[in-house]
């Protein structure tokens, strides 16, 4: 019979990584809590439309990667921004307060070429700011993504850029597919495919014989409107004075269409090809289009996989902290009973104790507990019950001591209280 497997870019996430991402889900709750986000959950599933209308028809999301069902036109999210909108539109939210500080934590799915950092079920921290026009939010969401990786203790660099708005975007764009067209044929089989439908892709593309194409063609940041020019001087202005370095980066461009103005990006050298941790960008159009009112936004997402593989790598990851406080090593029926009881007390005072119930050699219950990383042993073997009295073994220092059963199971459990408290 063939070995059950998971599906190719479907991977589990084992107990003995999940501290790590604890701790970034309680570090990426506690950031926003700082910046009065309130959290928001969305459905997995959404119509189809929703993706095709945000995201963009000529994006490699919409394009190639969405888990469809084409019988009920419904798709796995890809992301999460678009959700967030249609929540935002359906619930009327910006009547109930015009400023709408958002952020979720989930599992989203691409069908991408799977890869160390890159898998078809994958999780990301999405925040969004929905309202405010001013550049100076957009310093702010960025700061909140910055401060996540300084509070994590991740090294990661910031790249800034701004993609315009629908004033200086379309000529923009016209130029540079003209521009493309004289050297369509040396572009790369994707890039050809994009001139005309996705051209700023092809500024962004990652093949070495498009790079030297591209590079030294106009950049949209340098062709920005007034309005747009102030704006994005403002953002780094601001980033400016909040002490957050970036580099202006002429060419990214990002996945998703609805991006405008402000695009910023979070990379990293560590992790090979994977290089984006996260990234995110001004939609002033987005919500509109999807038929809500006429406020813009701004948001991120960041890839949960990849700032754990950096925590991993970098170490900044708190030790494990799911050892056990106390392992009650029980021999024999009376014994066991009584073990049962007082993990039971222990547990109800948010002791963390284990019990094994198979009656095995103490010595075999000895493994146990050091597999547990357990501090204490509390030892209850026939001999022991009989006398009324255990030995309690402090497992980092090895040293014994008897612990008297002839009190009540709850003044027991106190005694243990205090000593895993002390
Ligand atoms: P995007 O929604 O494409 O802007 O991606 C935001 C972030 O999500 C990226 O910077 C990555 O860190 C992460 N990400 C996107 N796609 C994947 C994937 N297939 N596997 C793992 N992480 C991903």
């Amino acid at each position: 019979m063939t070995k059950l497997q998971a599906i190719n870019g479907f991977k589990d996430i084992l107990p003995a990584q999940i501290h790590l991402w604890q701790r970034l889900e309680a570090c990426a709750t506690e950031v926003c809590r700082r910046f009065g986000m309130r959290e928001i959950r969305t459905p997995i599933l959404e119509k189809t439309e929703l993706f095709v209308r945000s995201i963009g028809e000529a994006t490699d999301v919409v394009e190639k990667e969405m888990y469809t069902f084409v019988d009920k036109g419904s798709t796995m999210r890809p992301e999460a921004t678009a959700s967030i909108m249609r929540a935002f539109i359906e619930h009327g939210m910006h009547v109930q307060q015009p400023v709408q500080r958002l952020y979720t934590m989930g599992a989203m799915f691409r069908h991408e070429r799977p890869q160390k950092g890159r898998l078809r079920q994958f999780h990301q921290f999405d925040a969004e700011i929905i309202g405010p026009v001013e550049p100076q939010v957009d310093a702010e969401l960025i700061a909140l993504g910055q401060m996540l990786f300084d509070e994590l203790g991740l090294d990661v660099s910031l790249e800034l850029n701004s993609l315009g708005c629908p004033v200086c975007r379309p000529p923009f764009r016209q130029n540079l597919i003209t521009r493309l067209e004289a050297v369509q044929d040396q572009l790369c089989a994707d890039c050809q495919r994009r001139l005309h439908t996705n051209p700023l892709r092809v500024l962004d593309c990652k093949k070495p014989e498009c790079r030297a194409l591209v590079a030294d063609a106009p950049a949209m940041m340098e062709s920005l409107c007034p309005d747009c020019d102030t704006h994005f001087k403002a953002v780094r202005a601001t980033l400016d004075m909040l002490g957050i370095c970036y580099n202006l980066n002429r060419f990214m461009v990002r996945g998703l269409d609805y991006y405008t103005r402000t695009t910023f990006e979070f990379i990293t050298n560590q992790l090979g090809a994977q290089a984006a941790v996260g990234g995110g960008g001004r939609y002033d159009g987005l919500i509109e289009d999807l038929g809500g009112p006429a406020v813009s936004g701004i948001g991120f997402a960041m890839g949960m996989e990849r700032i754990v593989l950096l925590m991993e790598l970098q170490q900044a990851a708190a030790a494990d902290t799911d050892g056990t406080d106390i392992y009650l090593a029980a021999l024999g029926p009376e014994a066991l009973g009584h073990c049962t009881l007082l993990a039971q007390l222990l547990r109800k005072t948010g002791v963390r104790a284990a019990i094994d119930y198979s009656d095995r050699s103490l010595k075999a219950q000895m493994k146990i507990a050091n597999r547990l990383q357990a501090r204490y042993t509390l030892i209850v073997g026939a001999q022991e019950w009989e006398q009324k009295e255990a030995i309690l073994r402090n497992m980092q220092s090895q040293e014994q001591k008897p612990f008297s059963l002839q009190e009540s199971a709850e003044m027991q459990c106190e005694q243990l209280v205090d000593l895993v408290r002390a």
